[in-house]
């Protein structure tokens, strides 16, 4: 990807919000490219492997290739339950129990000094509303903006154009991305989500206050959190899946792309579009 004021790095995991921060980017005409941060955390496997087949549904000639830098942080966090695996938090804990120390902080710093060779100056994080630690702040972003800036001599901009939305609200706005991909689990059972942590609960959830089937196959489920739209609303999860398409083409993403600056996009006029979904601003 060559270097262009257009380029943007965004900093990946396998959720949802990552998958829709990437089909955000795309469908603005951006240059995108995808970065994960290895740091040793026990659902890293199964999330890379979700990841891939994200991204392997966005192909899209903008989309770079994933990148993966290590950044180990046993050494930092010790005998942390993101480690260990021990103590994970579970559904009935709040948004503090899965509170990674700094983490924001360490990512975009990693991110910035990654793509400095490569001329983009542009870091994108898929941080939502409501996001209540400190690294994830407005004020901390901007403060780290002006930080790296001044470190690296040039400028860098942190972008977190998710900011606006609830998971929910991402859910049923972007119904084109492929949710059904996408895995956000602490204490994942080989490939699936294990249905009990703090993660799966906060993706349950935020699939039924989305009134979206859920998709996602979990390994167990509590009861009172099971699929109840899942019947009655199928037609609806299906369209969740792979659907995609290029507005000037109309193929599916998937498929192919035309690759033209702002195929996807309609961002001047106040809304993104793909496939007849809808980014509202
Ligand atoms: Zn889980």
């Amino acid at each position: 990807m060559p270097p262009s004021s257009r380029a943007v790095c965004a900093l990946v995991s396998g959720g949802l919000d990552s998958a829709a921060l990437l089909h955000r980017l795309l469908a603005a005409g951006r240059r995108v490219a995808p970065l994960y941060l290895r740091c040793g955390f026990g659902w890293e496997p199964a999330e890379l492997s979700w990841l891939r087949r994200v991204l392997r549904a966005l192909r899209c000639p903008r989309l770079a290739p994933l990148r993966i830098v290590e950044l180990p942080l046993r050494s930092v966090y010790g005998p942390h339950w993101s480690l260990t695996g021990r103590g994970v938090p579970g559904a009935a804990t709040g948004d503090a129990a899965v509170y990674l120390p700094g983490r924001n902080v360490l990512l975009v710093a990693h991110a910035a000094v990654a793509c400095a060779p490569r001329r983009i100056s542009a870091i994108a994080l898929g941080l939502l509303k409501g996001n209540p630690f400190g690294d994830a702040s407005p004020q901390c972003l901007r403060l780290m903006s002006r930080c790296l800036t001044l470190a690296l001599g040039r400028p860098i901009r942190v972008l977190v154009p998710l900011r606006r939305f609830t998971k929910a609200q991402l859910i049923r706005r972007a119904a084109s991305v492929p949710l059904a991909l996408t895995f956000s689990c602490l204490r994942p059972v080989g490939r699936r989500h294990c249905g009990r942590c703090n993660k799966c609960a906060e993706r349950q959830k935020a699939f039924l206050r989305a009134q979206i089937a859920d998709p996602t196959r979990y390994a167990s489920r509590k009861k009172g959190t099971g699929s109840a739209l899942s019947n009655s609303r199928g037609s609806r999860a299906q369209s969740v899946r792979h659907v995609s398409r290029c507005e000037t083409t109309g193929r599916k993403v998937s498929d192919t792309c035309c690759g033209r600056p702002g195929s996807f996009s309609t961002e001047q006029t106040g809304s993104i579009s793909s496939g007849g979904h809808r980014w509202k601003k």
